[in-house]
């Protein structure tokens, strides 16, 4: 098997687990913020600057990143719709940027109310803007491998985003499983088909772990050299088209497999379990992680049978 020595884990639980969750208070979103950081993470993604009417779990955003304890070496980020919420996560500080824009058409108008051509235009005018304040923009390509009102999505279609979002000059590129479409065989397709294109762009990949193939995927990913992942402490968050489905592939479970594999995350996993029951309480529900659960495959216990 090829594998990394170690990756690069981004912790997605503050925005796009709450964002899926019923709204917790300001407070309970700073606490969280400031547990994931004594973890270990090197990245965080903190909030996503929306309008509050179209996301009202997001609406205290700038409130949240005011009064969270920002540490130094963790790389914070945050994610903006349009230019209006670019300049509002610029003026707050950050400098690392993303936007989204969907493979699939249906999906882009369900989501922002544009067409894929119309957002990739506004991408084109948010990414030197950006760049002029010192920034930099990551390119998250939802539904990049199925949509739930298109179905499967042709790699070719998400190239040529690719292509395009390159050719403006985005500085990173991130696909996402938005309703967890993806299995194996498709992350490696498409990654291949990215990188023989672009072998120099920093790529990451994000998964919901929807129909339960998202640790596999992750595994078929680092096979053909990707080492960055996002994930949710707990597996936060759900799918907004699927009642009561999983969230993003919770972050223990990807600790636990990976650094049982020789594979470094620089996240110490009692403590992140700590964050998970946090997580927990704050969300008011159970959340679906095994490795919160069932706790590390180190933690013995005495039994009598078999
Ligand atoms: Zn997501």
């Amino acid at each position: 098997m090829r594998l990394p020595d170690a990756v690069s884990i981004r912790e997605v639980g503050p925005r796009d687990g709450l964002q899926n969750e019923a709204p917790v208070p300001t407070e309970a979103k700073v606490r969280l913020l400031d547990a994931l950081a004594t973890t270990g993470v090197r990245r965080i993604e903190a909030v996503s600057f929306v309008h509050p009417k179209a996301i009202p779990q997001m609406a205290d955003a700038d409130q949240v990143w005011a009064a969270a304890t920002r540490q130094p070496g963790i790389r914070y980020s945050a994610l903006a719709p349009n230019s209006r919420g670019v300049t509002r996560a610029l003026d707050a500080g950050f400098t690392e940027i993303e936007v989204v824009v969907s493979a699939s058409d249906t999906h882009n108008r369900r989501n922002v109310n544009r067409s894929i051509d119309e957002s990739l235009e506004d991408i084109a005018r948010l990414i030197p803007a950006v760049h002029a304040r010192g920034g930099s923009l990551e390119v998250i390509i939802a539904t990049s491998f199925g949509c739930p009102y298109e179905g499967d999505v042709p790699v070719s279609r998400v190239v040529s985003i690719v292509d395009r979002v390159v050719a403006e000059g985005a500085d990173r590129l991130a696909f996402g499983d938005t309703t967890g479409m993806a299995t194996p065989r498709r992350v490696v397709e498409l990654v291949e088909a990215v990188r023989s294109r672009h072998p120099d762009k920093p790529v990451l990949l994000h998964f919901h772990n929807t129909r339960g193939t998202a640790l596999a995927n992750i595994l078929a990913a680092m096979q053909v050299g990707v080492t960055e992942f996002d994930a949710s402490v707990g597996g936060l968050g759900g799918c907004p088209y699927a009642p009561g489905a999983s969230g993003n592939v919770a972050t223990e479970e990807v600790v636990h497999m990976l650094e049982d594999m020789g594979v470094s995350t620089g996240i110490d996993l009692e403590a992140l379990i700590e964050v998970a029951r946090l997580a927990e309480e704050i969300v008011g529900r159970p959340l679906p992680s095994g490795v919160l659960r069932a706790g590390p495959r180190t933690r013995t216990v005495a039994v009598d049978g078999v």
